[in-house]
């Protein structure tokens, strides 16, 4: 979140020079808490270099959480290179946490220390607006605070910063459960891939029976199909890639279709209820809309960076077609994923790296080269300068 871009401005990655480590505030000056060890930029061109951030204090309402593991998202690489410009430098990337409570508030009561926790894209929002009363937090009217680059609101000045870091302090409404049945580094991606899938398919109450059609198999692509396949619907991807069949169906896809077949999409016609569409480069819609049935819906979740080919008109009156977008999911539909998640055994398919293999796993996600997500080990950050004076 936001969703990634077709093609990254730069696809070269900075080179990764070792800078000395960095001080960065992200609270407030009166209330510094505890160093915390990070991976984030300090310019457009500088790469993930090793930095130190100064986490606030645990205030009344505050969760201090030990990270354990940090999904890497596209947007983070779009984030720290600056492509979608308002990037303020230092920036700490990471909004797919998972950890375990190591403090807590005094007016904290639904988390003690030890539990398992995760924070996906939000750590705030206005809390009074109708979307944030309604549990949308994500189209919160006065602006959600992203978990990094995002303004504090506790003080206005200071730039939150993400889960590329041993530890974060997060305000308890904005914390998930992370259920203990998972293995923890695959949950990771769930706080963002997984919701921003997710959201679509319970907006849609895709239920048994329903035929869901996924076009794109990437981190989002493929959460889709675990998902969609755990309520129950017949699965159909779509893809362009005769090379991405088989892994597809391994991902428990009932059918694949090549979108480049005209037979192939001829024969799909009618045949779909629900398209999720995670593509985010320009492509035509136009004949994903003739698979589906009436009153079908496509939700459009990948943002591309140039203009798409326009949308007939026919195509959706025709078939009483609803064409959507949808953002990430608010806080208690992220957590009613994370239990549905469990309760049906999902969680993403991952490659765990850690801090020395960020540039080359950027330079892989960029190529699109990762089944399907990657993870950031946090204990393989280096460890806080501690000679720093907060
Ligand atoms: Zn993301
Ligand atoms: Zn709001």
């Amino acid at each position: 979140m936001p969703p990634p871009l077709a093609k990254p401005v730069n696809p070269e990655p900075a080179t990764h020079e070792p800078v000395a480590p960095e001080l960065i505030s992200s609270g407030s000056a009166a209330s510094h808490g505890g160093l915390a060890a990070a991976y984030g930029a300090t310019s457009p061109d500088s790469g993930l270099v090793p930095l130190t951030l100064v986490r606030r204090a645990p205030q009344a309402d505050d969760v201090e959480i030990a990270i354990e593991f940090c999904g890497l998202c596209h947007s983070d690489v779009h984030a720290v290179r600056g492509e979608w410009g308002g990037t303020t430098w230092p920036l700490v990337p990471g909004h797919e946490i998972v950890g375990t409570v190591s403090a807590v508030g005094s007016a904290v009561t639904d988390f003690a220390p030890g539990d398992r926790v995760g924070v996906g894209c939000i750590v705030d929002s206005c809390r009074e607006c109708e979307s944030c009363l309604d549990g949308l937090e994500q189209y919160c009217e006065n602006g959600m605070t992203g978990t990094y680059g995002g303004v504090d609101r506790r003080n206005g000045d200071s730039i939150t910063q993400g889960g590329y870091s041993s530890s974060v302090v997060v305000d308890r409404r904005y914390v998930l459960r992370v259920p203990d049945s998972l293995d923890p580094a695959a949950v990771a991606p769930l706080l963002c891939a997984g919701v921003t899938t997710f959201s679509p398919l319970r907006h849609f109450d895709v239920e048994e029976g329903d035929v869901v059609g996924v076009v794109g198999l990437g981190g989002l692509g493929h959460m889709a199909v675990k998902l969609a396949k755990a309520m129950g619907a017949k699965v159909v991807v779509f893809t362009t890639s005769e090379s991405k069949v088989p892994a597809a169906l391994e991902l428990g896809a009932d059918e694949v279709v090549l979108s480049t077949d005209k037979t192939a999409m001829d024969a799909a016609n009618r045949s779909v209820d629900l398209i999720i569409d995670t593509v985010a480069a320009p492509h035509d819609l136009n004949p994903l809309f003739r698979t589906l049935r009436v009153d079908g819906a496509l939700f459009q979740l990948g943002l591309p960076s140039e203009a798409m080919p326009p949308v007939n008109p026919r195509a959706l009156i025709r078939r009483r077609i609803a064409y959507a977008g949808s953002l990430i999911g608010g806080i208690a539909e992220t957590q009613e994923m994370l239990d549905f998640c469990a309760e049906h055994g999902v969680v993403a398919d991952i490659e765990v790296v850690g801090a020395d293999q960020l540039k080359d796993a950027y330079d892989r996600m960029v190529a699109g080269d990762v089944k399907y997500r990657f993870v950031l080990d946090t204990s393989t950050l280096q460890a806080p300068d501690k000679e720093v004076d907060a």
